[in-house]
């Protein structure tokens, strides 16, 4: 078997800016697991929160004995050997985990919708990420998803009516709005979440920080838009820790370490009656078509991390008028272009 990895700097259409901070170019760490004459593709896209960086992520990888998951069907346990190493470092965890799912869907001729017995007429319409801008950027912006049916809105605290205003002076497209935490004060966060309800948002993003874990249940007995944990959940570890402050949960291959944990996160969520969606870093379509893999069980998609680069050096999952459109191949259903 052999274990090749290398960084890529993706660059972006736009500069992408949200409470944290903004980003031009976003560099990922490929990497390809081959065996048997079957390449399994796989993909890190480095974290900050998680300090996480390309670097982190190559130590990760070079720690791993390769002869510890030389068996590549027997992924619970080879998932289990990962975390092992390391109970951080998730993207590069993320990376080995779907190339090791692209590499069981090739062996076996199967895409892994159709492993895990899904459907690929159920996958949902994908949002399309705003991020924080001038108004006349916004406007632009807007304009130019126009292909897609909802639109995920950033917020920070700070010009959220300007920007709100903006956008609905350009359409009238269901809104999703994520606030990254941008919301301290819960007498004020309750208001904007009750001004937000009023302008028909469909949902509300991880409104307060991850520690004010009671103030975010505060607020959602006061309102009644839905509230989705992005920050607050990580692992399937902190789906039951949710009850009472969230309506929902919002995973992510290189937050949770890859699709096995997502698999898990899921099915757990969806045993408490919560709302499933995946969301994404900024990623090529090796990644994000590994998550379009799980779409058919999610309520909300935001799977736009590719749509975001104009440098992909890879082709799988298309949108087709804002819907995932899962190709028929094996395994994620990736090939890279001109290649
Ligand atoms: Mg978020």
């Amino acid at each position: 078997m052999n274990l090749r990895y290398h960084a890529f700097d993706l660059e972006l259409k736009h500069t992408f800016t949200i409470a944290r901070g903004s980003q031009d170019v976003s560099r990922v760490v490929f990497i390809e697991l081959e065996h048997d004459g079957i390449t399994g593709y796989g993909e890190a896209s480095p974290s900050e929160r998680f300090n996480e960086t390309p670097d982190s992520v190559i130590e990760y990888i070079k720690r791993i004995d390769i002869e510890k998951i030389s068996n590549l069907f027997n992924i619970e346990r080879n998932v289990a050997y990962l975390e092992s190493l390391s109970s951080k470092d998730y993207s590069a965890r993320a990376a080995i985990d779907i190339a090791m799912y692209d590499w069981v869907g090739k062996a076996l001729g199967v895409p892994l919708y159709k492993l895990w017995g899904l459907s690929p007429d159920d996958t949902p319409k994908t949002s399309f990420t705003i991020g924080i801008d001038s108004p006349d950027v916004l406007e632009k912006k807007v304009r130019e998803a126009e292909e897609y049916p909802f639109l995920k809105i950033k917020l920070d605290g700070t010009n959220d009516e300007e920007i709100m205003k903006t956008i609905r002076s350009v359409t009238d497209k269901v809104l999703r709005v994520d606030v990254n935490e941008g919301w301290t004060i819960r007498e004020i966060a309750l208001e904007k979440m009750l001004w937000l309800q009023r302008e028909g948002v469909e949902f509300i993003e991880q409104p307060m920080p991850a520690q004010q874990l009671l103030d975010t249940a505060w607020l959602r007995e006061r309102a009644s838009l839905p509230v989705i944990a992005d920050e607050n959940v990580v692992s399937v570890y902190d789906v039951p820790k949710l009850r009472g402050a969230f309506d929902g949960i919002n995973i992510k291959l290189m937050k949770c370490g890859g699709l096995n944990a997502a698999l898990k996160m899921i099915y757990s969520a969806k045993s408490m009656k919560m709302k499933i969606m995946m969301g994404c870093m900024v990623e090529s379509s090796v990644a994000i078509s590994a998550a379009a893999q799980l779409s058919p069980l999610l309520d909300y998609a935001d799977l736009d991390g590719n749509l975001l680069i104009k440098n992909d050096p890879f082709e799988g999952v298309t949108v087709h008028e804002g819907r995932l459109v899962l190709p028929d191949k094996p395994g994620i259903g990736v090939f890279k272009k001109g290649g």
